[in-house]
């Protein structure tokens, strides 16, 4: 027996502080509502085209291949290791924590022999460590990185990372799925040959879409491939002839019909956060982690990355509490979602997200005073 129908389908309001997806406002919502239109109408396809110049704003880049692949993160990741490696390819991972784990996994799936560059989780990977594994594996063909580990709260600095890649020929390839519209991050001064995100972290839009951005030495190394990508959903070759506007003349070659109403949702959340601001939007970040980490450490609460992401902050569980019943009592009580601690800390930390909508003065002050309440 059907015991549900559609008219029951209620959910709550959930002040979403995990991490992610992170709470949207109901402007993305009301986009997302909008008429369907057809995937080849000029008016979805002007759309498109808005969404796209938008996101290399925010990504900070001039990279005409910039696109939002149908999928979550993990489909930008799939689509980048994929694109870029062929079977046989060497490849360099940093691997601290459950992304980069997760970015090796994915590239020896295509093929690759992957080095792994490994740090404990929570700390970050050092340059002089990068630099030694370039020397060591020279035939690498990229140097695969996380900016921000959301799974240990750590941030990765990039600054420097591309100068070293470019030495050896490698490319440089970069998870910002939870720095994206949260931390700084510049893809084209950093020298980022290939990078993806989100749209349910910082960008405060729905999962669904991952932005990606390939700049001109990745599309080089896609271009000198001597083997199709193993993919046929994910490969650019044919994603660009739909995504990149050909001009006055050009047609536009169907691949797969474009998740529509997903765009409208990113397009309205891109237009939010240009409306803040991009620095305003990161400063707000900073400002918000700042207020919550002095309010945390005040309920004696200490953070487990030295250099914590302000869009993610992992903290050690509080001695002699049950990690897990003070998340359910934040959840149901105060309709707050925090996140559990992931691998090796799982039911030790736990990760309070402030992303895009969600990372408020509101939000701040209630969490901290529902765990005060709850710790007491
Ligand atoms: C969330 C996340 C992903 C995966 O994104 P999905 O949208 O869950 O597929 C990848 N990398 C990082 C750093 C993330 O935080």
């Amino acid at each position: 027996m059907i015991t549900t129908s559609a008219s029951q389908v209620n959910p709550a309001e959930r002040i979403l502080m995990g991490p992610g997806p992170s709470s949207v406002p109901h402007r993305v919502l009301r986009a997302m509502g909008a008429p369907t239109l057809g995937h080849l109408d000029p008016q979805y396809l002007a759309i498109m085209d808005e969404t796209c110049e938008m996101l290399r704003q925010v990504f900070r880049t001039a990279n005409k291949l910039t696109f939002p692949v149908s999928g979550t993160g993990m489909a930008g990741m799939e689509c980048i290791a994929t694109n870029l490696l062929e079977r046989g390819d060497e490849a360099i991972v940093c691997v601290n924590g459950v992304f980069g784990s997760r970015m090796k996994d994915v590239m020896e799936r295509c093929g690759a022999t992957v080095h792994a560059v490994e740090a404990p989780w929570g700390d970050i990977i050092s340059k002089e460590q990068i630099a030694a594994a370039l020397d060591a594996h020279p035939k690498s063909k990229l140097l695969a990185i996380v900016h921000a580990e959301t799974s240990t709260g750590a941030l990765q600095p990039l600054e420097g990372l591309s100068a070293l890649c470019r030495e050896k020929g490698a490319l440089l390839v970069v998870d910002a799925v939870t720095s994206l519209g949260g931390h700084e991050l510049r893809v084209d001064d950093w020298g980022i040959d290939a990078i993806y995100s989100g749209t349910q972290k910082c960008l405060s839009c729905p999962p669904g879409l991952s932005p990606v951005s390939f700049g001109d030495r990745a599309l080089a190394v896609m271009d000198a491939r001597k083997t199709k990508v193993q993919s046929w959903y994910l490969d650019v070759s044919l994603l660009r002839k739909y995504y990149m506007n050909p001009g006055a003349g050009g047609g536009r070659v169907y691949h797969h019909t474009a998740p529509i109403n997903m765009t409208y949702a990113l397009r309205e959340s891109l237009a939010i956060l240009l409306e803040e601001g991009l620095d305003a939007r990161i400063e707000r970040h900073r400002i918000m982690h700042l207020r919550l980490r002095a309010g945390l450490e005040k309920l004696g609460l200490s953070y487990v990355p030295k250099h914590s992401l302000h869009t993610l902050n992992c903290i050690h569980a509080p001695a002699g509490k049950d990690e897990a019943a003070l998340r359910k009592r934040l959840l149901e009580e105060y309709g707050i979602e925090i996140g559990a601690g992931l691998g090796p800390m799982a039911g030790k930390a736990i990760r309070i997200g402030l992303m895009g909508h969600s990372a408020s003065q509101r939000n701040v002050d209630l969490v901290l005073a529902a765990l005060a309440e709850i710790l007491r």
